[in-house]
Formats: C-alpha cells, sequence, structure tokens
C-alpha cells in the first residue's frame, strides 16, 4: 500500500493571499485538510472536489479537538495512504504545537514536510506601520508567549527579556496583558515604553491600538480590546506615526 504524507503548511497570518506559493499547491492537491480557526477558511477554495477538509479549530479557553486528537487524526489519514495538508495560522512552527504534530508523525513512522508561512508576529505589526526592528531604535527582537505570563510561576525570563532584548512580541498575550506589563515595570522597563495591540492583524477587521506600559492595560480594557492579537513593545511602536499606511491604502493601481 502506498503511504501518505503529511505536510505541515502555514496559512499566513490572515489575509488568505499571505499564504505562500508551494502552500496553495499543496493545498490543491491535498486529499485532506485538517485546519485551524486562525487559518482563513478562505483558503479552503483552493481544495480539490472530493477533499475531506477537517476543522480543528481552538479558541482561548475551549478546545474543539485536543492536540493529541489532531495528532491521531493526522497520522490515522496519512497510514490509510492519504496526502494530508495540516494547515496552520501563521507559522506552524511559531506557537503553533507544529513541533508536537512532526514528532506525531515521527512516532507512526511517518514522513512529512513543513512549509514555513508568514507569522503573525511579524506580519501584524507590519500592516500596523511597525517594522520590528530599525537601525536606529531596535536591533533586537525576541517573541514571547503571553499564555505563560501568568502570576509567579511564570517560567519566563523576564529579567533578561526586559535588559536584554529591544523589541517585544507577545502571542495570546490580550488576557494576561496586566501580568505582562507588570512584569516588565518590575524587572525596569520604563513606564513610557511604547506598546501596541494589533487584532486580526492583515484581515480587512485589522484593528490596532497603541499606549505606553503605563495606559495601555486600561485602554486595552476601556477599549474591550480582544484577542487575537499580537502585542509590540519597544521603541519601534512610535514609527507607526509615521509609517502606518494600511488605513490609509488607496485602491489597489495596475500598471499594465
Ligand atoms: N502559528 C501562529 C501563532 C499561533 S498562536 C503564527 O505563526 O502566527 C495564536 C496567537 O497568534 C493568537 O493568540 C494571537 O496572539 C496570534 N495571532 C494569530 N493570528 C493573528 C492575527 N491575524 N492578528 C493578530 N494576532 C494573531
Amino acid at each position: 500500500m502506498v503511504q501518505g504524507k503529511v505536510f505541515l503548511v502555514g496559512a499566513g497570518p490572515g489575509d488568505p493571499k499571505l499564504i505562500t506559493v508551494r502552500g496553495m499547491e499543496l493545498l490543491q492537491q491535498a486529499d485532506v485538510i485538517v485546519y485551524d480557526r486562525l487559518a482563513s477558511p478562505k483558503l479552503l477554495d483552493y481544495a480539490r472536489e472530493g477533499a475531506e477538509c477537517i476543522y480543528c479549530g481552538k479558541q482561548a479557553d475551549h478546545h474543539s479537538l485536543p492536540q493529541p486528537e489532531i495528532n491521531r487524526v493526522i497520522v490515522e489519514k496519512a497510514l490509510k495512504g492519504k496526502m494530508v495538508v495540516r494547515l496552520k495560522g501563521g507559522d506552524p512552527f511559531v506557537f503553533g504545537r507544529g513541533g508536537e504534530e512532526a514528532e506525531a508523525c515521527i512516532a507512526a513512522g511517518l514522513s512529512y514536510e513543513v512549509v514555513p508561512g508568514i507569522t503573525s508576529g511579524i506580519a501584524a505589526p507590519a500592516y500596523a506601520g511597525i517594522p520590528v526592528t530599525h537601525r536606529d531604535y531596535s536591533s533586537s527582537v525576541t517573541f514571547v508567549t503571553g499564555h505563560k505570563a501568568f502570576g509567579k510561576e511564570s517560567d519566563i525570563d523576564w529579567e533578561r527579556l526586559s535588559s536584554a532584548v529591544d523589541t517585544l512580541v507577545f502571542y495570546m498575550g490580550v488576557g494576561n496583558l496586566p501580568d505582562i506589563v507588570k512584569h516588565l515595570r518590575q524587572h525596569g522597563r520604563a513606564k513610557e515604553t511604547p506598546v501596541a495591540l494589533v487584532r486580526w492583524g492583515t484581515c480587512e477587521n485589522q484593528e490596532t491600538l497603541t499606549g505606553t506600559l503605563e495606559t495601555i492595560v486600561e485602554q486595552v480594557q476601556q477599549a474591550r480590546f480582544q484577542a487575537p492579537a499580537i502585542i509590540i513593545v519597544g521603541e519601534v511602536v512610535r514609527l507607526r506615526e509615521q509609517l502606518a499606511w494600511y488605513e490609509q491604502r488607496l485602491p489597489h493601481v495596475v500598471i499594465a
């Protein structure tokens, strides 16, 4: 029997056009597509007729399909000889548990490939006019999970993050924003440090909120700003004032 194969494909940050050409080609060929909440459903339009599309989306406090179950579905389908595309929001290996899915493939003796995607931690700031590095303002950037920012048990090295890294980009951090801000302040980041939140980055309903470590928690509460959002902390946020383009873009001009 022919053995199937698994492709861990990055869907890009939101706008369906931001998938890679390779990712799109694989979607067109797949027998089975296992997709996430954060992968644009419009991408399923590429699926060929008869392809099986399985939703395993997760919400912040509600797992529709637990991770072991997702791994099991992927492996089972591939062992039946199917070409499986595991379509994941952003990049599969950036806070996407793609590593665990790859491990499950290896454990089952399946071959797999990874197709990187544009991660929301770069794309959402870019669409808000915030370059995560800049020659004059930031020579380093770190991606951090906001999920583990909670309370004293946080296993994040706040000391080093606060002092040694210029730009901090938090994923899954909206719910824990007060903790994130507290940790950064306690470890010496100035209260004037600019902060931005970008919600549904690169999507039509993208929203951005900017403030400082001193003001942002209250602003987020007042605006009832919700996940999914990327939080950017650092001087580069100031550039948005000049570089914001998404809100001001003109209709696309086609040059023949
Ligand atoms: N693998 C994904 C990240 C998955 S973790 C990637 O590379 O982008 C899920 C978190 O990603 C969300 O809680 C949010 O912080 C962030 N995220 C994903 N898509 C987003 C978007 N379009 N706009 C803002 N944040 C997004």
